[in-house]
């Protein structure tokens, strides 16, 4: 059993973990920049460590100063959370080399799936289906339009090292495919300097649908379901259900017995995320996550685990704790994103929290780490708490989140919650009719 836990990260993840550690009788390093000196996870920690000045470059990816907080404190593991170092390999590396265990999986496995191409390459491998696309980077404009002709447009443009759906140009036919080639080429090469890009089909309608693995390292692995995150703006989650509603359960275990098996294949250790886009009854996988994820409550909710606390058991080398023939789901859940946001431009909106009454009740989990007085920082992301709201059925779980809706107050700073109290009325959402386009274009039709 690990005797002391470092936690890399801050805001509610960084607590979600230290209650796991918590209850696991394990210690916890809390390390946190100088303006997160009086965050709950600081305070909740047995210890802490600043770790450095407020922007994350300098702090929470500051990889020498985590290193040196370890030292300090004596950590014997790293938990990364999500963001910041949870899918930087070298980080895992590192801590590897000074025999700090990473809670996560290999450094091996994180670069592999942190490269798209590779990882989509390594999908096909393990017999995961995918987009159909070029088979690695197109890296001229002519070859950009035979491939693109080859699938057939419209075809999507993406960048190899994109992240947060960054560096992705749509050609709807031949005579944007160069300009929109070379556009994606240019921002990828900003963004993330490297100017690999790839093409995908380009899919009219479909729905972001992602499986929830665990493996142990030693070729035991099981799925945990599906998630529907379909409900995106910019490409970022902002609402997310399990198991995904509108997916035949026979199709749900047959695409969550290929991810397994795909994770035994590769001795997988941890916990990760296959995504993938689904349209007319099939599945195209898009990338895959080497970490916890934020929505990772709702599959926590209808299959009654603690994802965390098998990430901390496979990584002390334990086997994890459940068969397959173990795991069941029990109802519905949604999770939404409470940010610090104007509901309507979403512009952040930093700020002192004046009053703040979470929801409660039967079927309601609060993630969050800010209370009343809290000053939410303006240099990091703006997730105030996540609501997670579990029902028996789709229909009681939106009866709960309407009435959890109503309840929750956050004074002082805007909130996205007016945006939820309005999507929790509309048609489509409450018959789950929507897809990766839906909020985008809700949002325009309904401006005030
Ligand atoms: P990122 O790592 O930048 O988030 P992803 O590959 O996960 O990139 O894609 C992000 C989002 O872009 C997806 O959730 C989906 O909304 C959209 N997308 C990605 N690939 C396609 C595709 N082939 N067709 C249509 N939309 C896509």
């Amino acid at each position: 059993m690990f005797s002391k836990v470092l936690i890399a990260n801050r805001g509610e993840i960084a607590l979600r973990i230290l209650r796991a550690c918590k209850e696991l009788g394990i210690q916890t390093v809390a390390v946190h920049s100088v303006a997160d000196a009086n965050a709950m996870h600081v305070r909740l920690a047995d210890e802490s460590v600043c770790i450095g000045p407020n922007p994350a470059k300098d702090s929470y990816l500051n990889i020498p100063s985590i290193m040196a907080a370890c030292e300090i404190t004596g950590a014997d593991a790293v938990h990364p959370g999500y963001g910041f170092l949870s899918e930087n390999a070298r980080f895992a590396q590192i801590l590897e080399e000074h025999k700090i265990t990473f809670i996560g999986p290999s450094a091996h496995h994180i670069e592999i799936m942190g490269d798209k191409i590779a990882a989509k390459k390594t999908a096909l491998e393990l017999g995961i289906p995918c987009v159909p696309g070029s088979k690695g980077g197109v890296t001229t404009a002519a070859d950009a339009e035979k491939v693109a002709g080859e699938i057939g447009y419209p075809v999507l443009i993406k960048a190899a090292s994109g992240g947060g759906g960054r560096g992705m140009k749509v050609a709807l036919n031949e005579g944007e495919i160069s300009t929109a080639w070379s556009t994606a080429r240019s921002e990828a090469k900003a963004a993330f300097g490297d100017d690999t890009v790839y093409i995908e089909k380009y899919l009219g309608k479909p729905r972001h649908i992602e499986v929830q693995v665990l493996g142990d390292g030693q070729g035991n692995a099981v799925h945990l379901g599906t998630r529907d995150c379909s409900l995106q703006r910019r490409h970022q989650k902002v609402w997310e259900e399990a198991v995904a509603p509108t997916v035949p359960m026979k199709e749900q275990d047959e695409i969550g017995e290929i991810c397994a098996a795909a994770m035994r294949k590769l001795k997988y250790s941890g916990a990760g995320t296959v995504e993938f886009l689904y349209e007319d009854g099939n599945f195209y996988f898009i990338e895959m996550n080497t970490r916890l994820q934020v929505e990772h409550p709702v599959t926590e909710r209808v299959t009654n685990m603690d994802i965390v606390y098998e990430q901390i058991r496979v990584a002390q080398g334990e086997k994890l704790s459940v068969k397959q023939s173990d795991i069941s789901f029990y109802g519905h859940a949604i999770e939404v994103r409470i940010n610090a946001e104007d509901p309507q431009t979403f512009a952040p909106s930093p700020g002192t929290i004046s009053f703040y009454h979470p929801a409660g009740g039967v079927g309601v989990r609060i993630d969050s780490a800010v209370y009343q007085g809290y000053k939410i920082p303006p240099y990091y992301d703006s997730l105030i708490g996540k609501l997670i709201v579990h029902g028996r059925t789709r229909p009681e779980c939106l009866q709960r989140l309407k009435r959890a809706l109503g309840e929750f107050v956050v004074d002082g700073v805007k909130t996205t919650l007016p945006l939820f109290q309005r999507l929790i009325d509309e048609p489509e959402i409450i018959s789950g009719d929507y897809d990766i386009h839906w909020l985008e274009k809700y949002l325009k039709a309904n401006q005030p």
